[in-house]
């Protein structure tokens, strides 16, 4: 390429590439602003887990350990025991979520609709400890999203009467 061929090109790509600016200047911006604007994720969107409760604040988990078992990157923990009334419960709950690949199994698998993975993306951290996420703040990740959920009237993504099956049998006559 002659130095004509060089100043040619200069000549011709500054009004080509102006006039792409002009023309993306008076449409709306596709970027988001995030931080300042957060995200609007679609419904499906999985981030981090929570655990939820009954409607009395006791925890659906029962400890039977199905999610562990559908768990593809093994990073549920759990501990069982029971309560004076004989209900099992989870003692230990965790979830590792450096680990996590956020694949949905552990909902999928759950028959208490104890756990989901929520919208959450903001938790990063420099330490990786920060990372195992306890039954105790999986539970808090639900009363803040149900706090948010019961101000803004939206509709609950569990079933509520899985209470009801654990109701004794009415006798047969
Ligand atoms: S989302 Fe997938 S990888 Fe993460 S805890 Fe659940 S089953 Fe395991
Ligand atoms: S979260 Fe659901 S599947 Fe996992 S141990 Fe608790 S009740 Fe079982």
């Amino acid at each position: 390429m002659n130095m004509w061929d060089s100043i040619k090109g200069v000549i011709f790509a500054i009004p080509k590439g102006m006039s792409i600016t002009f023309r993306y200047l008076f449409r709306k911006p596709v970027t988001e602003q995030y931080p300042n604007v957060k995200p609007k994720f679609e419904d499906r969107y999985r981030g981090l887990h929570y655990l939820t409760r009954y409607p009395d604040g006791t925890e659906r988990c029962v400890c039977c350990g199905l999610c562990a078992a559908a768990c593809p990157a093994d990073c549920i923990y759990m501990e069982p025991a029971d309560t004076p009334e004989g209900v099992r419960y989870a003692k230990i709950y965790e979830i590792n979520e450096l680990r996590c690949i956020f694949c949905g199994m552990c909902e999928e698998a759950c028959p208490e609709e104890a756990i989901f993975l929520g919208h959450e993306f903001e938790f990063s951290s420099y330490n990786r400890d920060d990372f195992i996420w306890t039954k105790e703040m999986l539970l808090e990740n639900y009363d803040k999203i149900e706090k948010f959920r019961v101000a803004k009237d939206i509709k609950p993504p569990i079933r509520q009467e899985r209470r009801e099956y654990m109701k004794p049998a009415q006798p047969l006559d």
